[in-house]
């Protein structure tokens, strides 16, 4: 046997982990999965969690609903993501607008927050590299705030280092905003450290955790967090469109006023009044109406996740990167295959990114043959592994056939040449 599959199941036999996999729907087909970083798999429970609620929640209790539950579960399971996922304690995370929208609510409140106690303070940093929609939310702040946009170039295999950081910030910087893990190369920021560097120049921060919850340890305390989001789709498998995570810092609470003001983050919802009285705590961060139904799935998850714990999460999560670097030496290197993603795996995040011009093409065929990767321009092959539903067979496979597509491929090419 190819001693790359026997390690692979070796690795499977003995990992503390491999339970969860049955728990997720399609994990015992062949298909390989490697975009759980982009939108994880179902929790085979959620589907009887998601028709129990409706039968008896919505079709049963109807309106009464909220007064009985759906009211708190946005906190509920804010506090269980604090609890589970960034090591945060009550009281401080939400769930409720999409991550796009929590951007702007949290970044504009810390913006007007700034600039309120400082006119000078009118620089929000952020790296080019930046998710798009984060890079697009901050573009349409400053415009709306008259602040200016100051930006950090990052090499794209990596990501913002200190020294970068601790150049672009001073005493005009009002927020800067920095991705946990890039989604491009998974290199992982040093976010006590830039957190420490922003809060020296005065600056409040903002950190995207859409590719770390769920995959890589946060201690949103310890670290002195002021404010964070992240997806619930991704490494929560929350569903296509489940609401994000806010977080932000208790002490920031009564200072903050982010700008959607609706009646459920009223001070006191059902007294209808004339005039807009922001709630304490981090019920005023919260708009309109809460998306109940699309709440649900993810609390599988998050129980499977307070089971393992992240440091048994994150130790998988190296093992199966570390693993899937390596294959991709033996196998694809020769190819011309090269690692876009950081080797050392202190500064790696949970997918790996792997760079031949070639790859649009065989993401493509590996799509047709049940492999599904993703492909980032320029040229980069995403391979996101889920450590509570991936397991090392699967990365084998996967790997396995990405060779022999991209052989394909070039002797193609070489064909037609
Ligand atoms: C996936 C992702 C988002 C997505 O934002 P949506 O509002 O859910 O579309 C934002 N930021 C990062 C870093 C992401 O990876």
């Amino acid at each position: 046997m190819d001693p790359r599959l026997a390690y692979a199941r070796r690795m499977d036999r003995s990992d503390g982990l491999a339970h969860h996999r049955k728990r997720f729907v399609g994990a015992d087909t062949d298909l390989v999965y490697f975009d759980g970083n982009s939108l994880g798999r179902p929790p085979a429970s959620a589907i009887d969690r998601v028709a129990a609620f409706m039968r008896e929640e919505w079709g049963g209790r109807l309106i009464r609903g909220w007064d009985e539950s759906w009211l708190n579960l946005p906190y509920e399971i804010g506090d269980q993501i604090g609890r589970a996922v960034i090591q945060a304690k009550a009281g401080q995370t939400v769930i409720g607008d999409s991550t796009t929208v929590l951007i702007y609510k949290l970044a504009r409140a810390a913006v007007d927050a700034q600039l309120a106690r400082d006119p000078e303070r009118r620089e929000i940093v952020v790296d080019r590299d930046n998710f798009p929609t984060d890079r697009y939310v901050l573009e349409g702040i400053a415009n709306e705030t008259g602040c200016r946009l100051r930006w950090i170039d990052v090499d794209l295999t990596r990501g913002v280092t200190s020294e970068q950081l601790a150049e672009a910030v001073g005493p005009k910087t009002a927020l800067v905003v920095l991705n946990h893990v890039s989604y491009r190369s998974a290199y992982l920021a040093d976010a006590p450290e830039l957190t420490r560097i922003a809060h020296d120049s005065g600056a409040l921060v903002l950190w995207d955790l859409c590719h770390s919850a769920g995959s890589v340890p946060v201690h949103a305390d310890l670290w002195d967090f002021d404010l964070a989001v992240g997806c619930t789709y991704k490494y929560l498998n929350g569903g296509p469109g489940s609401p994000a995570f806010a977080y932000v810092r208790d002490d920031l609470h009564r200072l903050l006023r982010q700008p959607i003001q609706g009646w459920f983050g009223t001070a006191d919802l059902f007294a209808m009044g004339p005039e807009y009285v922001p709630a304490s705590g981090i019920r005023r961060f919260v708009s309109g109406t809460s998306p109940i139904s699309a709440m649900i799935a993810m609390r599988e998850t998050l129980s499977m996740i307070e089971d393992a714990g992240m440091p048994a999460i994150r130790a998988k999560s190296v093992a199966l990167t570390e693993f899937a670097i390596d294959l991709a030496d033996e196998w694809l290197a020769p190819l011309g295959v090269t690692v876009g993603s950081p080797r050392d795996p202190e500064e790696r995040g949970g997918h790996v990114i792997l760079q031949h011009e070639a790859m649009r093409e065989v993401t493509a065929r590996l799509w047709q043959r049940d492999v599904i990767p993703d492909y980032r321009d320029v040229g980069g092959l995403r391979i996101g592994l889920a450590p509570l539903s991936t397991s090392f067979e699967e990365v084998h496979r996967g790997l396995d056939v990405t060779r022999e597509v991209l052989r394909e491929v070039l002797a193609e090419r070489a064909g037609l040449g």
